[in-house]
Formats: structure tokens, C-alpha cells, sequence
């Protein structure tokens, strides 16, 4: 086991700090006006997409809108997930497992799968639309959250994190760009693609396909180290420490130049808060706490009801969806 992980983080070094490599040609074809879900039981006859606008671009996938007629005349819309339905094998496995994992979950913040089928040449998952982007756009376009905000979408992920743990399964992939907003701003966890069900022992093409493919910023250490065993889940418990971080600071708490310096600066907790001279938002010793223990030794951080018990989110305001959707859904107004 351990050749393969010490030539895993000496390629990922080579990785750039943000981007995930993309390949255009891995890309599926641009999909027909109408697609067609075959029929299945249950379903007599089967259903017509009709493909709208272009979502966004991942690693393999493109996501369009995705129309269904309805029997009273209404449109129901949807993301439709696209990848090609023959893969290098790599990404049939990670397609494999997101798929699997992805199908299983029911959670109010958890993009909901609907359904798979294939067409033509492509396989196309019928996902629950999140129209306003994700968590890390609007972080960018605001310039970070006010901590009230920061409350409402922590408590949010934090359930969701809950749920998947409930089930056994760890993200392992958690990121703002992974988390979408429906049409109210809710946060939606998405893409499981790097998802695993929690077994005993390490499964090497996971972390594997973590060192390689995610980004370096959100990735917890004992993921890079050797030997450390039995607190596999608590890697997203760090996500959502840097993602708390992010989102007070608009940018996450370790961001360097090369990938090296940015796993350096983690393993050793070397980062600082924005002085609160030199920025213009105040922030909270509270919200400082509440990072920092999500920041430490896995199995000293804290599980997700422990974390929306602490002092940042008891005695600060929660806003209500009402006031969510309002605040940050047509941000920035019209014409700014
Ligand atoms: P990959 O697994 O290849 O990284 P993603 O799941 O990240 O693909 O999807 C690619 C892009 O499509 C995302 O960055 C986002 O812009 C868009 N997208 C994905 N899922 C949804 C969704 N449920 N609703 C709206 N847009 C989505």
C-alpha cells in the first residue's frame, strides 16, 4: 500500500492550487434538443426532455436544463447531468460510485437524485435544479457572508454531513464549487463523485483519486499521511472548517501558490485571520473558536450536532430561509 500513496502526493504536486484537470475531449457530445428516457416499469410511456441551457462544465460531466412536460400542461425543470456512457475506466468508476452513493440519498440540502437512463451515447442523470449557482460564486461575488449567513449555510451542511454520516458514507469531497444553491439559496450538497462508503480500512483508490483529482485546499491532512486509521469521516467535519473559513473570509484559510506549500500550511494549522484593521468585516472570537476546532487532530474535532451547539451559533442570529432568499438571491441588484 504505502509506494502507491508516497508516488500519489509527489504527482499531485504537480497539480495547479485550484483547478481540477480538465479534459475537453473526456467531455460528453452536445446533447439533442429533446432527450428521450426510456420506457420503464411503472412508466408506459417514456418520458421527453426537453435540454435548455447550459448549467456548467465539470471534471466529465456538462449540466443542462432539462424540461418535462407535465400532464397538466405545466414544466417541471430539472439538471440533467451528462457524461458519456462509454469512459475511460477511471471515470466509469467514479461515475459508478457517485451514481451509488448519490441514489441513496434523501436530504432537504442534498441535491436530489431523481433518476439515471441512457440516450444516444451519453448517460444522463435527472438531478433536482440548484439555478443560482454555487456557495463559492456567490462567496466570491459578495466578498464573503455576513456571520449571520455564515450560521444559516453551516447549519445547513452541517445536517447534511449528519445524514451522510448516518449512513455511512463520507463526502470526502466537500467544497464551496460542490455545493449548489436552489431557487430559495438553500445549500445543496452535489457531486459524489468521490463519495465512499465507510468500510474498516482504507480504500487506496479513493484517496487516490482525492490526492489527484480534488483540490488541495479543503484536503485534511491524515488523508496525505501514512498509517493514521478509524476517523475516516472526520475529513469532512476539515471541509467544513475550511468552508466556514471561506466563507467569513472569502477565501479559504491555507490558499498559496503551489500544492506543496498548501498541504505545509495545513498540516501545521499556519494560517491567520484577515486583521480586522485591514478588512472591512468584523469577525467574531466565536466564529474563530468554532474554526479551529474543526481544524484540529481528527478525532479531536467535533461531530456535526456538537459543532451548531457551540457559542457562534447559540448566541448569534440564524436568519430564516425567508430572509436568506430574499437577502442573496438577486445579488448583486440589477445594474450594480
Ligand atoms: P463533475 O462531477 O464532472 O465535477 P459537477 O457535478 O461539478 O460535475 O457539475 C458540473 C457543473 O454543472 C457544476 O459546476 C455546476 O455549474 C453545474 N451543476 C451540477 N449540478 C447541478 C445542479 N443540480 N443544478 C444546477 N447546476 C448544476
Amino acid at each position: 500500500q504505502l509506494p502507491h500513496r508516497v508516488v500519489d502526493v509527489a504527482k499531485a504536486k504537480m497539480l495547479p492550487a485550484s483547478k481540477p484537470v480538465q479534459k475537453e475531449k473526456e467531455l460528453p457530445p452536445q446533447p439533442p434538443p429533446v432527450v428521450y428516457e426510456p420506457p420503464s416499469f411503472g412508466r408506459k410511456d417514456g418520458a421527453a426532455y426537453q435540454v435548455g441551457k447550459m448549467l456548467g462544465k465539470g471534471g466529465f460531466a456538462v449540466c443542462y436544463e432539462g424540461y418535462l412536460a407535465t400532464k397538466n400542461g405545466n414544466k417541471r425543470k430539472y439538471a440533467l447531468k451528462i457524461v458519456r456512457s462509454k469512459m475511460p475506466t477511471k471515470m466509469e468508476q467514479k461515475f459508478q460510485t457517485e451514481l451509488q452513493i448519490h441514489s441513496k440519498m434523501n436530504h432537504q440540502n442534498i441535491v436530489q437524485f431523481l433518476r439515471a437512463f441512457s440516450f444516444e451515447s451519453s448517460t444522463y442523470l435527472v438531478l433536482e435544479l440548484c439555478p443560482n449557482g454555487s456557495l463559492m460564486d456567490m462567496v466570491k461575488r459578495r466578498k464573503g457572508l455576513t456571520e449571520p449567513e455564515v450560521r444559516f449555510y453551516s447549519v445547513q451542511i452541517a445536517g447534511a454531513i449528519k445524514y451522510m454520516h448516518g449512513k455511512g458514507i463520507i463526502h470526502r469531497d466537500l467544497k464551496m464549487g460542490n455545493i449548489f444553491l436552489d431557487k430559495d439559496m438553500n445549500a445543496k450538497i452535489g457531486d459524489f463523485g468521490l463519495a465512499a462508503l465507510l468500510v474498516t480500512g482504507k480504500d487506496m483508490q479513493t484517496i487516490r483519486r482525492t490526492t489527484l483529482c480534488g483540490t488541495p485546499n479543503y484536503i485534511a491532512p491524515e488523508i496525505l499521511e501514512k498509517g493514521k486509521k478509524g476517523h475516516d469521516h472526520m475529513v469532512d467535519i476539515w471541509s467544513l472548517g475550511i468552508i466556514m473559513f471561506a466563507m467569513l473570509t472569502s477565501k479559504p484559510p491555507f490558499q498559496s501558490s503551489t500544492t506543496d506549500e498548501i498541504y505545509r500550511r495545513a498540516k501545521n494549522r499556519d494560517y491567520e485571520w484577515p486583521k480586522s484593521e485591514a478588512s472591512s468585516k468584523y469577525i467574531s472570537q466565536e466564529a474563530k473558536e468554532v474554526v479551529a476546532t474543526m481544524l484540529q487532530e481528527a478525532e479531536l474535532r467535533p461531530d456535526p450536532d456538537t459543532i451548531v451547539q457551540h457559542d457562534f451559533f447559540v448566541s448569534g442570529y440564524v436568519p430564516t430561509s425567508a430572509e436568506i432568499t430574499t437577502r442573496l438571491r438577486d445579488y448583486p441588484p440589477q445594474g450594480e
